[in-house]
């Protein structure tokens, strides 16, 4: 062994193998987090770092105990290795939570990574309901209009407001649905009055 290292015409051979090594070391580290992730309930500062380094999208269903053990660590570092790796392997909102900064809040209000709940007020403004409920008002058809008079509700996303009748789940795009207050039913009156008079 010790003349096949130290020898010149050798090294090919070992530059070769140690670049496959150091292929194999990133899966090997990553099946070593995974199994820090599941065996250990709390982990030290240099676990934590290690299982955040190389754990990967296997994180993702553990992002939420992940992100409390970082806080409580007050690993900001952490916490942003996180947020990336949410963005890439996640499921990541049109909104960001104002308590963590992920960008997790889900259709039903609560961020999946800290629990927090967003009020609709939150959403409305963050998404610029008022322009794209206008947008939608001019667009949509007068029986789409009666409709969501009823319902009493709309979705907001991130581009446009939908009807609640659209099947949101076949885009895999996060909508909020946002309930219609009075300001909100009088542009609808307003407009379904404009549409009589072209008549
Ligand atoms: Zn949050």
């Amino acid at each position: 062994m010790h003349t096949i290292i130290t020898s010149l015409s050798y090294k090919p051979k070992i530059d070769a193998l140690i670049k496959r090594i150091n292929r194999h070391r990133r899966i090997i580290n990553m099946i070593i987090a995974v199994k820090m992730l599941e065996s250990i309930r709390n982990p030290t500062p240099d676990q934590l770092e290690f299982i955040v380094a190389y754990g990967d999208r296997a994180l993702i269903p553990e992002i939420p105990r992940l992100y409390r053990l970082a806080k409580n660590m007050n690993r900001e570092d952490l916490i942003m290795m996180l947020q990336s790796l949410w963005e890439k392997y996640g499921c990541p909102s049109p909104i960001e939570c104002p308590k963590c900064g992920f960008r997790a809040i889900m259709p039903d209000l609560i961020c999946y990574v800290c629990g927090n709940i967003v009020s609709e007020n939150y959403i409305r403004e963050k998404l610029s309901f008022k322009e794209k409920f206008d947008e939608y008002v001019k667009n949509a058809s007068l029986a789409e209009l009666n409709d969501i008079m009823n319902l009493g509700f709309v979705l907001l996303g991130e581009i446009d407001v939908k009807s609640p009748r659209y099947r949101i789940e076949a885009w895999k795009k996060i909508y909020y649905p946002v309930h219609l207050r009075q300001s909100d039913i009088e542009k609808i009156i307003e407009e379904m009055g404009k549409r009589k008079q072209e008549y």
